[in-house]
């Protein structure tokens, strides 16, 4: 199923533009207990409803941004890009890239 995603930076595109991210998941505090760390690796909330979730415009500007979208049927409530409690830290980007905008320095 296609649909629009409004990139903060450029605008409405077709989601195909777009590479999924997969759920915002904050970070446990930093010395986690192993079952600490393993929700963190392995658990998800998968939730059928409005989900908080990052997204890559792959094929536009290069930026990691946050949306929310109703898993149920594909409405994006919003986009935005992560403010400084989502960056580094806070949230998680796939494949262990940060999010753009707080890579340079931030702590681990
Ligand atoms: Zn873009």
């Amino acid at each position: 199923m296609s649909y629009v995603l409004t990139c903060p930076n450029c605008g409405p595109r077709e989601v195909t533009d777009f590479s999924f991210g997969g759920e915002l998941n904050p970070r446990p505090r930093e010395t986690p207990s192993p079952r600490e760390l393993g929700a963190y690796n392995y658990f998800r909330e998968n939730i059928a409803g409005v989900q908080r979730e990052w997204w890559f415009h792959r094929s536009g500007c290069g930026e990691w941004f946050l949306a929310e979208r109703d898993t149920r049927t594909n409405e994006v409530l919003l986009t935005e890009l992560p403010s400084s409690g989502e960056g580094p830290g806070a949230g998680r980007a796939p494949g262990g890239v940060q999010p753009a905008g707080g890579a340079a320095g931030g702590t681990l």
